[in-house]
């Protein structure tokens, strides 16, 4: 379904990815780890189409994937929310969301990860982990084919990680969309992840791929426990 296909891209002299070619069929879930500056963000812009190839292809069902913006639900490693706008108008940002039964939706995903009553404040108000669950919900609340979460869960501490790795597996279950997900995190690739793709030092090319070789946990259990507090 996804497909990158010998992708390149340089900053200057500086060559981050060099013909990496990898596939993504429908419904699965990726982890892609690497040391710092592999190229993991690089690539998640690329594909989230928020930068620009040097060569190669990005295909989603066979064509550009710049001619299908909409599909992609893209969260940036960096929350980026409008200090301008609230909590509330920075996920219904896109014009598609400004309708009452999406901003319902809003309102109830913001709840569910325990930020309810800060719909209305500024995203200065709220630390760096509420803003990375802001940004979280503004990638899923349009209900995008395919998630690409650039190191969703980085900023949490381990109560609220374990919290959201289970509403985001839930979330997989219900809806069966194609995740990309990056972490330094290895316990959180193989709890999640299907595969894990392991990009090396620059220029990004696909070292490894590791097929997860045991039965994921299923969330059942924790589904209907799982409780977020501000
Ligand atoms: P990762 O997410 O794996 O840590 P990045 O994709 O953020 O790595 O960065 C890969 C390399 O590309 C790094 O050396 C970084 O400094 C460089 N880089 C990323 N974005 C830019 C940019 N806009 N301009 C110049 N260099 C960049
Ligand atoms: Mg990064």
């Amino acid at each position: 379904m996804l497909n990158i296909q010998g992708i390149h891209k340089s900053f200057g002299s500086l060559q981050v990815i060099n013909n990496l070619s990898f596939e993504v069929k429908e419904g699965e879930f990726v982890a892609i780890i690497g040391p710092s500056g592999s190229g993991k963000s690089t690539l998640f812009q690329l594909i989230g189409g928020i930068s620009t190839l040097d060569g190669g292809a990005i295909l989603l069902d066979e064509e550009d994937i710049q001619l299908k913006r909409g599909t992609i639900g893209y969260m940036p490693q960096q929350p980026c929310l409008l200090p301008w706008r609230t909590i509330l108008e920075n996920v219904t940002i896109v014009e598609e969301l400004q309708q009452q039964p999406h901003i319902e939706q809003a309102q109830a995903w913001l709840e569910k990860v325990g930020l309810a009553q800060f719909e209305n404040a500024y995203p200065n108000a709220l630390s760096g982990g509420m803003q990375q669950r802001v940004s979280f919900i503004r990638a899923i609340v349009s209900d995008k084919p395919i998630l690409c979460l650039d190191e969703p869960f980085s900023a949490l501490d381990e109560f609220t990680r374990l919290e959201m790795q289970a509403w985001l597996l839930s979330i997989w279950e219900q809806h069966r969309k194609s995740i990309l997900f990056v972490t330094h995190n290895i316990e959180e690739a193989l709890f999640l992840a299907d595969r894990i793709l392991v990009l090396t030092k620059r220029p990004a090319t696909i070292k490894e791929e590791m097929i997860v070789p045991f039965e994921r946990p299923r969330s059942e259990g924790i589904r209907h426990s799982a409780k977020f507090y501000a």
